[in-house]
């Protein structure tokens, strides 16, 4: 690393800390590239807020997700990653080494492996931003113990509502799922889980309309879409998993992305742009697991390593 007048100059920077990036600063470290990995808001990314993780290879008991993020960071720092707490807010790339404007300064970077991940979706009903926090969630393991002996409603269809809803029974003494349509999205597993789970119950073909309540949440409004029927529903928490959307935001314009936001890239991970890789969640709307993201993150630190070799012959 070396200061060019306030900014650093790192050869490789990654974007990201999640297992893409630091599985991506692993490699890239062994290679002696002394990448600087910036956190972003979320030290270890969104599988450090999962519970447990079972389908990671080599953990035939599971592991808590925010466990095997400090390993990933362990790991890779063993061989001289640098791990800065500090967010990316701009970028230029539009010459190299790239220019990125963070929290607490200015990198310049010869490589850029974006591994930015995705967020949750919201509802955008009314009251959701308001309650956020009083009851309204997007984060089971962060939030699921406030709601020891209370009622919960989870939304959504997908692997991400039923194991998180799983996760909440552990605490609420009801969880009540509702899916906008009468068959889910989630894994044949999950659901023989969450179908025969003693405190689930399901309502299908219905879409929360509003989060209700002044200082905490007291309830939510249903619509039937096939009937139209409204209803209301007491409950103390609200948790939205319907999805997610990847954090590449900052790109737009420099980068080629899909409609959806997710960035180009092609079997290298190298996108458009000479010298900028993306990898995980930001690149991928089709698998999104932690071990697809790592093997991406590699992949990526990989063809980067070798693109600085044949620049530097
Ligand atoms: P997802 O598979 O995209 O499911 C989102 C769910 O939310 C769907 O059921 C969808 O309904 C519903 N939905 C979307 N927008 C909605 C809206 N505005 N109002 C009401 N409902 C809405 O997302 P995910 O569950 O987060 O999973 C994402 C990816 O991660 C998937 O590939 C999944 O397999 C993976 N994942 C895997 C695991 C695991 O392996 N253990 C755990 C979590 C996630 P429709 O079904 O009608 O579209």
């Amino acid at each position: 690393m070396s200061d060019n007048g306030n900014a650093k100059h790192v050869k490789v920077l990654i974007l990201g800390s999640g297992p893409t990036g630091y599985a991506a600063a692993l490699y890239a470290a062994r290679a002696e590239l002394q990448p600087v990995v910036l956190t972003g808001t979320q030290l270890g990314g969104q599988a450090a807020l999962t519970y447990t993780i079972e389908n990671y290879p080599g953990f035939p008991d599971g592991v808590g997700g925010a466990e095997l993020g400090e390993l990933f960071q362990k790991q890779a720092e063993r061989f001289g990653a640098v791990t800065e707490f500090d967010t990316a807010n701009a970028v230029d790339l539009s010459k190299r080494p790239f220019r990125v404007t963070t929290d607490n300064g200015e990198y310049l970077a010869d490589v850029l492996i974006i591994a930015t991940g995705a967020s949750p979706n919201h509802l955008n009903i009314p009251g959701e931003a308001e309650l956020t926090g009083r009851g309204v969630s997007y984060c089971a393991t962060c939030d699921g113990w406030f709601f020891k002996d209370k009622k919960v409603v989870v939304v959504g269809g997908g692997d991400s509502a039923l194991e998180e809803g799983l996760f909440i029974t552990r605490y609420a003494s009801s969880v009540t799922i509702i899916h906008r349509r009468d068959t889910l999205r989630a894994g044949a597993i999950l659901q023989k889980h969450a179908m025969s789970h003693p405190k689930i119950k399901f309502i299908w073909d219905t879409v929360v309309t509003e989060a209700i309540g002044t200082d905490k949440l007291e309830g939510v409004k249903l619509r039937n879409v096939k009937t139209g029927e409204e209803s209301t529903l007491e409950t103390d928490g609200l948790f939205i998993f319907i999805g997610h959307t990847p954090n590449t935001q900052m790109f737009k314009g420099q980068l080629e992305m899909t409609d959806l936001g997710y960035i180009k890239v092609n079997e290298k991970m190298e996108t458009n742009v000479r010298g900028v890789f993306a990898a995980g969640e930001a690149a991928d709307p089709h698998f999104r697991q932690v071990i697809t993201s790592a093997g991406m993150g590699a992949a990526a630190a990989i063809s980067a390593t070798r693109l600085l070799e044949a620049e530097s012959e």
